[in-house]
């Protein structure tokens, strides 16, 4: 294998958590094994929720467990080549705008639901004239803009799950650029995987619907795909996601109890795989035990 990039690309609105861990791990012990690199990406397009406070304790949790980035990135740094990437979109007819507003939008769903149809957008604003758009904006709307999926399955090769595939006519068209101009995860996502050459997109399986989704945004924008892995999610006991707003085992609130990093390392990457979790005595050690291939499929 030529040289990997990896990323690992958390949103700084909140404190890591032991299961947000496990992919920056998977990430970088992938890196470590196959003499790659690891981008540190912070997703922070929203910037409501965004903050710097955040993004130096991420930075710090990850040291503690022994990750030093080879790059750091913020999306809020990027966005004029988002914007280029959604005209190039536009201009290929994969990017068009939308009126309706959440209201219109969730009447139409329950509708649909309703007669026993799938809730799936009727791409309306597809049908509208010129004349209809100018009237519409002139009401004082803005669009948000819709990426037009070609209905068909995406199938890759996972390197989790192996042979994957969904079904794309299933979907709504994404909406990837709000309102007010800002944009969604989606597409800034793919484009800096594009912009920063990252080979492997290892992340959670909470994602899988995505990239389908991203690997057309990937071939409108005439990439080549990297590969994908999908792990399974740590959840609590009873089965619930874990979650940054809980502080449900947070990385500080570990070290603070006198956790060792190694421990949790090893505890983060090898619960929920075919392998017995047991102690390691460095990330490289660990590095050579994890196998994406092992990690249970949900
Ligand atoms: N910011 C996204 C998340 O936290 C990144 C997902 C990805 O790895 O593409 O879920």
């Amino acid at each position: 294998m030529t040289s990997p990039l990896v990323r690992f690309a958390p949103s700084p609105t909140g404190y890591l958590h032991i299961g947000n861990a496990r992919p920056a791990l998977f990430n970088w012990l992938f890196a470590r094994r196959h003499d790659g690199r690891f981008l540190l990406r912070y997703d922070d397009t929203d910037i409501a929720r965004s903050k710097p406070e955040f993004a130096a304790a991420i930075a710090e949790d990850l040291g503690w467990l022994g990750i030093v980035p080879d790059r750091v990135i913020k999306q809020s740094d990027r966005l004029s080549i988002y914007d280029s990437a959604a005209e190039r979109l536009r201009q290929a007819g994969r990017l068009y705008p939308c009126y309706e507003t959440a209201d219109e939008l969730d009447r139409r769903r329950k509708r649909q639901l309703a007669r026993g149809l799938p809730p799936i957008y009727d791409r309306a604003a597809l049908k509208l004239t010129a004349e209809q758009k100018l009237a519409l904006e002139a009401e004082g709307r803005r669009p948000h803009w819709r990426f037009l999926l070609e209905a068909r399955e995406v199938a890759w090769g996972d390197l989790v799950r192996g042979a994957s595939h969904v079904d794309c006519a299933s979907l709504s068209d994404p909406v990837l650029v709000r309102e007010d101009g800002s944009y969604l995860y989606t597409l800034p996502s793919v484009v800096d995987d594009i912009e920063t050459g990252v080979t492997h997109v290892i992340r959670g399986e909470d994602h899988v619907t995505n990239t389908a989704v991203q690997a057309q945004i990937f071939e409108a924008l005439g990439a080549s795909l990297p590969a994908f892995g999908h792990h399974n999610l740590l959840t609590t006991a009873s089965g619930e996601g874990l979650s940054k707003r809980l502080g449900h085992l947070s990385l500080r609130g570990l070290r603070e109890s006198g956790v060792e990093a190694l421990a949790v390392a090893a505890l983060a990457t090898m619960v929920g795989t075919s392998d017995a979790v047991r102690p390691v005595s460095s990330l490289d050690e660990l590095a050579g035990l994890v196998e994406l291939a092992h990690v249970s499929r949900a």
